[in-house]
């Protein structure tokens, strides 16, 4: 797999996403969800974006379209995001893990290590100033810490993932907020506060600027299953 130099242009950037893509739609790491999802659900959205949101996981309706936050979490997503200014199409969005977890369970910490070279990849490729983590399970794993969402909501804080810094910013999930009127009362609130963070543009980047590759799939699981992917050509043309 190419690995564009971390200054390397967007299209460059974006190329090699697709790549990445290529690569998800194979992967069969973790079992259970390969046995039993629809589609891999990679992630939409502008590939140059400045702002990045993490999910947790995609549902019914998201593996159903290979697209992430389409049900009504992803609704209220997009009118916060209006509420600021801004359209779904700017931002990049993904989840935790790519697959749905089947029942709608939670990831597994299994999964979420399969799952996290694919998300640490989209990071270093598409070069988001800001990265907005909604609800727990995205925060704790970008963090590397079980400090939950409720103490961290709403605290900017620079982080290095893989060879990006970005500012991390965690929010509740919209899921949660969807039931929970003083919960969206604090996201909204959150959200506000999202454009001057965005205007402090990218944190310090660190000198080493080594990208490590992400390690091939075996050949078994780098083929492609078109039959069970049929999300994935309409992913390919969201970013
Ligand atoms: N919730 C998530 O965390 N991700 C989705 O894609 C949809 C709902």
């Amino acid at each position: 797999m190419s690995s564009p130099e971390p200054q390397a242009s967007a299209a460059a950037r974006r190329e090699a996403l697709k790549e990445v893509l290529a690569q998800a739609r194979g992967c069969l790491r973790c079992p259970e969800l390969a046995a039993t999802r629809r589609t891999v659900v990679f992630g939409a959205g502008n590939a140059d974006a400045e702002l990045m949101f993490i999910g947790e996981a995609p549902g019914a309706s998201e593996d159903e379209q290979g697209v992430p936050f389409v049900g009504r979490a992803g609704k209220l997503l997009e009118k916060l995001l209006e509420e600021i200014g801004m359209a779904r199409s700017e931002v990049f969005i993904a989840n935790t893990l790519m697959c749905r977890p089947p029942g709608n369970r939670d990831p597994q910490p299994v999964e979420i290590e399969n799952c996290q070279d694919y998300l640490l990849r989209k990071v270093e490729l598409i070069q988001p100033s800001v990265i907005c983590t909604l609800g727990n399970f995205s925060t704790k794993l970008l963090r590397g810490d079980p400090t939950g969402i409720t103490r961290l909501h709403g605290q900017p804080e620079v982080l290095t993932l893989g060879s990006r810094a970005v500012r991390l910013y965690p929010i509740y999930h919209p899921a949660a907020a969807l039931y929970t009127p003083r919960m969206l009362e604090t996201l909204r609130e959150d959200f506000m506060r999202l454009p001057d963070l965005l205007a402090l543009g990218a944190p310090e980047q660190p000198q080493s600027l080594e990208v490590p590759a992400l390690a091939p799939e075996s050949p078994s699981e780098a083929d492609p299953q078109p039959d069970r992917e049929p999300g994935a050509v309409d992913q390919l043309g969201l970013f």
